[in-house]
């Protein structure tokens, strides 16, 4: 069958209204980043943050109208704020263009000074990464389990909207349920929740995203969001320390962040500005692990120091971090985490399981004290050095 193009879908937009203006939405100029491979079509609906709650029918129309087209497999739209992104130096507005604000949002919202607090959810660890690849979404579905192993209630949010890999490392696929059109219910796999933009595309979807639409897709997954109670929930951030991963550091009330990092200079280098961008909007770093520090050869038991070893325990001390530990480049780690298993579930008595729970000790050790010592964390200011 023959795949419909992007003109196919934008003719087909058009016969729907905005029912302010009167004309129709792509006329409007109101649709934007739209993506169509294989069938599968994303777009966003660019909105006036104050309409947002009342646009939901008009974001479902354009959902139909696109699915009408012949050979459409599946359509997300999603309503967006058209202010601009925050520049540096000021705390962004909350965005709130999200599908109908979800009791959640609501709440948030109306108790001013709490406004980014998320309700039931006792703290937020993030897992960062200053490039992409270091295995930082690894460690963070291994810390997640860890931490669940521990009796702890635990939520995964994948905020690495560009390449989400919390589905394929949790083992879940489908798309999440909302019974009254308004939160969604997260997925659950080992009894850990998870959200992530990965449910809501195609795996190989590539998605372009910009300030605003990041900003509230974010705030979407974060808080119209039935997480229920949870002891903690972790973030799979997006690697980098770019405009994007600063806004998600200010915009999420974050308890703390890991930063992971492998052994190699250049990968340091860039744990440093990862540590630079969380201070910057105040949210204290538990720790840096290393990843992928020494190879075990699976043959012999030989242990190579592929990168130079020791380099992240060094920096960290220089840094005045602490040093979480290190896990070794291990094929049954690979394995298990691309294969939906992760190690510290399918092998939990393993070294490498047992490693992941001593590092998982030490961060809930470190976030708890936090939470006892301020309460919940307020959303962070930039400060600019
Ligand atoms: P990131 O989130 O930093 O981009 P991923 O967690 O997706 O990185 O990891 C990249 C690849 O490296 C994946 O295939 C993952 O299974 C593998 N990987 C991560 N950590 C380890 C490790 N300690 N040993 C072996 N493979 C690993």
């Amino acid at each position: 069958m023959a795949r419909p193009g992007e003109e196919q879908i934008l003719q087909a937009l058009k016969a729907v209204k905005d029912p302010d203006s009167g004309k129709d939405i792509v006329e409007a100029g109101m649709i934007s980043g739209l993506i169509v491979k294989d069938g599968n079509v994303g777009f966003a609906i660019e909105v006036d943050p104050k309409r947002g709650p009342q646009l939901e029918p008009l974001r479902k129309e354009a959902e139909k109208a696109a699915e009408q087209v012949e050979g459409v497999l599946s359509v997300t739209a999603v309503l967006t704020a058209h202010s601009e992104a925050p520049a540096g130096g000021a705390a962004p507005k909350q965005q709130s263009a999200a599908p109908k604000p979800g009791p959640a949002q609501q709440q948030a919202q109306g108790a001013g000074a709490a406004r980014a607090m998320v309700p039931g959810v006792r703290s937020i660890i993030a897992v960062a990464s200053g490039k992409g690849g270091v295995g930082k979404s690894t460690t963070a579905t291994n810390l997640a389990l860890a931490l669940k192993a521990k009796g702890l209630s635990v939520g995964v949010l994948d905020a690495d909207i560009y390449g989400p890999s919390q589905p394929r490392m949790l083992g879940i696929s489908g798309r999440p349920n909302s019974p009254d059109g308004k939160v969604l219910t997260p997925l659950e796999n080992y009894g850990v929740k998870c959200m992530s933009m990965g449910f809501l595309v195609a795996e190989d979807t590539p998605m372009i995203w910009r300030g605003p639409m990041v900003q509230s897709a974010l705030q979407q997954m974060l808080r119209d969001v039935e997480w229920g109670e949870l002891d903690v929930l972790v973030v799979d951030m997006p690697p980098g320390t770019g405009d994007a991963q600063l806004t998600m550091a200010q915009q999420v009330p974050l308890t703390g962040a890991v930063i992971v990092s492998t052994p190699q200079d250049i990968a340091l280098i860039d744990a440093k500005k990862g540590l630079n961008m969380f201070r910057k909007v105040d949210v204290p770093v538990l720790g840096i692990i290393e990843n992928m520090s020494v190879f075990v050869c699976p043959n012999c038991g030989h242990e190579s120091h592929i990168f130079s070893h020791g380099g992240a325990k060094k920096e960290a001390e220089r840094l005045g971090m602490e040093f979480l530990g290190e896990m070794p480049l291990d094929i049954a780690i690979r394995e298990t985490s691309d294969g939906g298993k992760p190690i510290t579930v399918s092998d939990p008595e393993s070294p490498q399981a047992k490693a992941y729970s001593a590092i998982a000790n030490r961060v809930w050790e470190k976030a708890a004290a936090l939470i006892e010592a301020g309460g919940a964390r307020q959303a962070p200011k930039i400060v600019m050095q």
